[in-house]
């Protein structure tokens, strides 16, 4: 598999020369299979899918969930202007989402009064689907797990011959989710894991539905993963203070796994 960054930063979008390393644009990552015809998917479409590689063939988009940082980049989903390519935009269930329609939150953001034209007024030809999980993407097997953040949010893993990355933003640690969450993520070649703040800013923000780096790391090393990838970067830390971190944290980690903050145009083959 490949793993491509298009957008690694949390909660809203920022720009300046001050975030030129680790980007500005909010969650958006492309996953490609190295088989011949094999899946790809995109985890999430924040503002970091306007930069989508032209892909041949259907096109599979996994939805965390439907807050507007992991949404707001669907009307510019460049694939949209493709004439007859069809589109799958994954939510879970209802009850996935804590009782919330997530599909229904992505066609209301895509309509007015919000946005002047509906999905279904684009070209390509566009579903949002509740699915439940594990699906098969072309040889990609997609697993799902419920996280735990505010209105819920899912955790994914993509795995094909024993190579596993897991996806897990917007996640806060809580006594009754950090177990399932080592077990689902045990082994993972790279664990994408939500490292938004300091730990002194996850003491003034409990309840927020984030972990700090320092968290990350433990939960990366309980799981045995290889590499941590740190990702959905406060807006107010910019590429001093991101590096600061992440040369910190390497070194915390020893030889035991190998840390990477996230960087907007990243490329890793897993
Ligand atoms: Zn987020
Ligand atoms: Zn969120």
């Amino acid at each position: 598999m490949k793993l491509t960054v298009l957008g690694c930063r949390g909660s809203m979008s920022v720009e300046g020369s001050e975030y030129a390393a680790f980007g500005g644009a909010t969650s958006c990552y492309f996953v490609e299979s190295d088989k011949p015809a094999g899946g790809n998917v995109y985890l999430d479409a924040g503002t970091g899918i306007v930069a989508a590689p032209d892909v041949e063939g259907e096109i599979n988009v996994l939805i965390s969930h439907p807050h507007l940082d992991h949404i707001q980049g669907i009307p510019f989903f460049p694939e949209l202007l493709e004439k007859g390519t069809k589109i799958n935009i994954y939510v879970g269930t209802d009850e996935a989402h804590e009782g919330y329609d997530a599909a229904a939150a992505i066609n209301n953001l895509v309509s007015p009064p919000y946005w002047p034209v509906g999905l279904s007024a684009y070209p390509a030809d566009v579903r949002v689907i509740k699915a439940s999980f594990p699906i098969d993407i072309k040889g990609l097997k997609v697993s799902a797990m419920e996280g735990s953040h505010p209105g819920g949010s899912l955790i994914f893993g993509i795995e094909q011959d024993g190579q596993k990355l897991v996806y897990a933003t917007d996640y806060e640690k809580t006594e009754e989710s950090v177990e399932e969450l080592i077990e689902f993520a045990k082994d993972a070649d790279i664990f994408m894991l939500d490292g938004q703040y300091t730990d002194e800013e996850l003491e003034a923000r409990k309840g927020y539905g984030h972990t700090s780096w320092n968290g990350a790391l433990e939960l990366a090393g309980r799981a045995h993963a290889k590499t941590l990838m740190i990702i959905h970067h406060d807006p107010a830390h910019n590429d001093d203070i991101l590096s600061a971190a992440e040369k910190e944290l390497t070194e915390k980690a020893g030889d035991d796994i190998k840390v990477i903050f996230a960087r907007k145009g990243m490329i890793l083959k897993i």
